[in-house]
């Protein structure tokens, strides 16, 4: 295959932390104190693949495909929005090679949860769990994720060209 039939995306998201749990991270219930505050479920994880699997497409955003104003996406179930845009960008000529993220929290660790939530993305993405990765950092006790105000994650998608390009 050509480069030109291999593309990189990213994606960041960041929401905040209110009391009362569970919080829902790749689609999986996570127990815990604190949920994240969001129009829709607060998914971050979902959220930031999404951002990466249309960028590395070059086929929109979440914000573009997912309007925070619009009333349907209010509650909406995150993974489904993930879902949506693989298809998208299976429409578009590609498919999701691999992804790996990585989660900013000073809590909840993310270790014990690793397994459940790589098998969820990877049936979202249309993948291997062996072509997901999951991994929990801490911030070092330093500024807004170190004092427990909510939490960050990074995604980094690759997409292979299903035509010639
Ligand atoms: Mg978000």
């Amino acid at each position: 295959m050509s480069t030109s039939g291999v593309r990189l995306g990213i994606g960041y998201d960041s929401h905040r932390f209110a009391p009362g749990g569970p919080l829902i991270l790749a689609g999986i219930r996570i127990p815990f104190d604190y949920s994240l505050v969001g129009h829709s479920d607060g998914d971050a994880v979902a959220h930031a693949l999404t951002d990466a699997v249309l960028g590395a497409a070059a086929v929109g955003d979440i914000g573009e495909m997912f309007p925070d104003d619009d009333p349907t996406n209010r509650g909406a179930n995150s993974m489904e929005m993930l879902r949506a845009a693989v298809k998208r960008v299976h429409d578009a000529g590609w498919r999701v090679v691999n992804a790996d993220v990585a989660v900013v929290s000073e809590t909840p660790r993310i270790a014990p949860h690793r397994d459940a939530m790589r098998a969820s993305l990877a049936e979202a993405l249309g993948v291997g769990v062996n072509a997901v990765m999951v991994k929990g950092k801490r911030n070092e006790r330093m500024g807004w994720i170190g004092r427990g105000e909510g939490l960050a994650v990074l995604a980094a998608v690759t997409l292979a060209s299903t035509t010639e390009r």
